[in-house]
């Protein structure tokens, strides 16, 4: 996907469609951002420039720890801003490593179009969404717009198992809702809902009892492991009890 589909996003969420986002600035910053190698594992000079230019738009950034946890050399960012509106904290994601080939990224821009040059990847995934983030931030410093609080977290090592987000520290965040800045589609679509994997491990115990005498009060595992397994939900749901 391209930067203009964030621009079109950013721009339908926060400013209504009420467009006051510097086009050229969002541009240059994308172009800027992709060509800062941070393949997945390696985002330190990515995760370095976040917390710089955050920082000096006025907000209070810093990298967390996740690196060593996540066997990586950069750390997630983390943004907190007050808001001027008295409204819930939303909290605005992307993840900063790309996948490979990510190294020596040159952009091109060809009819209307930001492209890769070279035998690497663009880098659009996720800095595209970096840059709306970003470009978002810039234009209500610029036009000192209301706002209600907000956290930005960029994160590392996503495309190798989500590992910053892993190893983010949730305690610390405030916001109950989020926009994550990382997927495809028309401009204005929003995704709420995903697959997803859990596993259980569990020993079921059953309880023996005399066949001849009381075959009433045994247990039997297997029937109670086919119980559960067979109570699983069969649709979307987001609980499932046993
Ligand atoms: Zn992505």
């Amino acid at each position: 996907m391209g930067i203009f589909y964030w621009y079109n996003l950013i721009n339908n969420i926060i400013f209504r469609g009420n467009s006051m986002i510097n086009k050229e600035r969002l541009l240059s910053t994308f172009v800027d951002y992709v060509q800062i190698d941070s393949e997945s594992k390696n985002e330190k000079a990515m995760s370095e420039r976040l917390v710089k230019d955050l920082s000096s738009l006025g907000f209070e950034a810093y990298a967390d720890e996740s690196g060593k946890a996540a066997g990586s050399n950069g750390n997630n960012v983390y943004c907190y801003i007050p808001g001027t509106l008295d409204l819930e904290p939303i909290l605005f994601s992307a993840h900063m490593d790309t996948v490979t080939p990510g190294i020596g990224i040159e952009p091109i821009i060809e009819d209307g179009y930001v492209k890769s040059k070279g035998n690497t990847i663009l880098g659009g995934d996720n800095k595209a969404g970096i840059c709306a983030v970003m470009e978002a931030l810039k234009t209500i410093k610029e036009h000192d717009l209301p706002h209600r609080p907000m956290e930005i977290v960029f994160s590392i090592s996503e495309e190798v198992g989500l590992l910053g987000a892993k190893n983010l520290d949730y305690n610390n965040l405030k916001s109950k809702k989020a926009i994550i800045l990382d997927s495809g589609g028309n401009a204005g679509k929003i995704i709420v809902q995903a697959p997803g994997q859990a596993k259980i491990y569990a020993k079921i115990f059953g309880k023996a009892a005399h066949a001849g005498n009381s075959p009433e009060s045994g247990i039997s595992a297997i029937m109670v492991g086919a119980e559960a397994v067979s109570n699983k939900p069969r649709n979307y749901s987001k609980y499932w009890d046993i």
